[in-house]
């Protein structure tokens, strides 16, 4: 796909007030790929108003036929599906197999559900002597990460959409590419002009602007816990709606009645994946310590398996970043069992899949999110240190349980504070909520409770 230089905004591709630009970087082999605009406050205010300006007519618009434009995007979106894995590959790194599967499959997984749930959800519902209206909350300021940076548009916008409302999307600076391949795929699928609206740009300029603009009602973001807290903080300030799903330092806890070699094996995968930059990631491995020699064996090897299967990293600040906690790692006393600070290639910020052994709870690289391919398996006694452990950080996002029977591992799971919890290699639902306890975040996204964070109540008495 070919770089647009300009924004998305009411229908149309219009230049950027400013002429700062934006370097895209393939991280696989470090040379620019393209330039995009580098918005700013100006860019920002109109698509504001153009945003505003078409909410009252998608308001009024019949969740039918707001489903039935989802369901248009969705269909470009499998349309385009080659074309979004190789814009994902090309800009984040992923290798390019696992870019078709999920950075192009899931948001077509969403944007369907979206489809569906826009036609089917209760917009009105009565109770006594009310009816209580389900009503969009507005204009929508979106603000995405460049992780899964077309699934993380997708479950903003399209249950936003579904909702009545409108949008202004301020994508990452690393992944503005699949930004501008979405609102093309917008346009494409009919949806008014007005009603989606792009602006590429800096966090602290273009994010800062839309998170202060005046003219948002509801500010989602999806990013890191520094950031999500001064957004809040901003928002707070304007008593403004907000949703915030953040950084996460998810525990893969496997009790000893488990089938050990499948939840190690599962468990590393799932951090390697993506090159370990993933919020739910289940970046700590906690065993029990008649098992943990066995662990430690079976991870360092299916972590040597993954080997040159592993993509880069998004750019040179992660790389630098993510080395520098497995240095950590080493320093504080952790075991190098597989990987190492070392960077495998010349070229390209690549890391190997990495993981220590003998990590204590309270080690940096027990407690921080890494965003790398880094698993560190900590040891436990018993089912209750196990959970002080799997619960003693600041986050909580997701997880998982690993047991003889699924009622064991319920019950463990029950008594996480964590906002998803996946039971014995559980499959990825899209329909399922999806956010944070404690730091992790405020909010759900997914399914009809991602669609009601775009919705306000109104009540009517008879
Ligand atoms: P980041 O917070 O630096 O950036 C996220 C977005 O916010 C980008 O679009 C960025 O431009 C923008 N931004 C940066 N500073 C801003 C400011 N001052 N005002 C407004 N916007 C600003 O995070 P990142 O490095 O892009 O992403 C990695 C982080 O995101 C990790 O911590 C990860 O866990 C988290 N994440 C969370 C989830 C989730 O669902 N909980 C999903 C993916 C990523």
């Amino acid at each position: 796909m070919k770089a647009h230089d300009g924004m998305y905004i009411d229908g149309a591709w219009r230049p950027a007030a400013g002429r700062d630009t934006i370097a895209v970087v393939n991280p696989a082999d470090e040379q620019v790929i393209a330039e995009v605009p580098a918005g700013g406050a100006e860019d920002i205010d109109a698509a504001v108003r153009a945003a505003r300006a078409a909410l009252p007519a998608w308001v009024a618009t019949a969740p039918a036929e707001r489903a039935a434009r989802i369901a248009a995007l969705r269909d470009v979106l499998v349309a385009r599906k080659g074309e979004i894995a190789a814009t994902v590959t090309a800009e984040l790194g992923a290798p390019l197999p696992f870019s078709q599967a999920v950075h192009a499959g899931v948001p077509i997984l969403v944007a369907g559900s979206y489809a569906g749930l826009a036609a089917s959800y209760a917009f009105e519902e009565k109770v006594g002597n009310s009816t209580v209206y389900a009503e969009p909350v507005g204009v929508v300021g979106a603000i995405t990460p460049w992780n899964y940076p077309l699934h993380q548009i997708v479950a903003k916008v399209a249950p936003a959409l579904a909702a009545g409302c409108t949008i202004v999307l301020k994508p990452a600076e690393d992944t503005p590419l699949t930004a501008q391949l979405f609102a093309e795929a917008v346009h494409e699928a009919g949806v008014p002009a007005g009603v989606f609206n792009l602006v590429t740009g800096l966090g602290p300029v273009a994010g800062q602007a839309l998170a202060e603009h005046d003219g948002v009602d509801l500010v989602s973001f999806t990013g890191s816990t520094a950031v999500g807290r001064k957004i809040g903080a901003t928002a707070g300030a304007a008593v403004k709606r907000v949703a915030l799903e953040l950084g996460g330092k998810s525990a893969n806890v496997i009790l000893p009645s488990a089938d050990l070699a499948k939840a190690v094996g599962v468990g590393v995968a799932n951090v390697m994946g993506n090159s370990g930059q993933t919020c739910s990631a289940w970046t700590r491995m906690l065993v029990h310590t008649s098992q943990y020699d066995e662990a430690v064996a079976l991870a360092a090897e299916a972590a040597a398996k993954y080997g040159d299967r592993i993509g880069p990293l998004v750019n040179a600040k992660q790389h630098a970043r993510v080395r520098g906690y497995i240095e950590r790692g080493v320093a504080e006393g952790a075991r190098l069992v597989a990987g190492g600070p070392e960077a495998p290639r010349e070229q390209g910020y690549f890391v190997s899949p990495t993981v220590f052994a003998d990590v204590t709870p309270e080690m940096t690289v027990a407690q921080e999110e890494i965003f790398g391919p880094v698993v560190s398996l900590i040891r436990y006694e018993d089912e209750d240190d196990a959970l002080r452990i799997a619960n003693g950080t600041v986050y909580g996002l997701a997880g998982a349980v690993w047991a003889g029977d699924d009622a064991e591992a319920v019950a463990f799971a029950r008594r996480m504070d964590t906002g998803q919890v996946d039971i014995n290699g559980g499959r990825f639902n899209p329909l399922a909520p999806f956010g944070g306890y404690k730091q992790s975040g405020v909010g759900r996204e997914l399914g009809s409770h991602g669609l009601a964070e775009y919705l306000q109540t109104k009540s009517l008495q008879f």
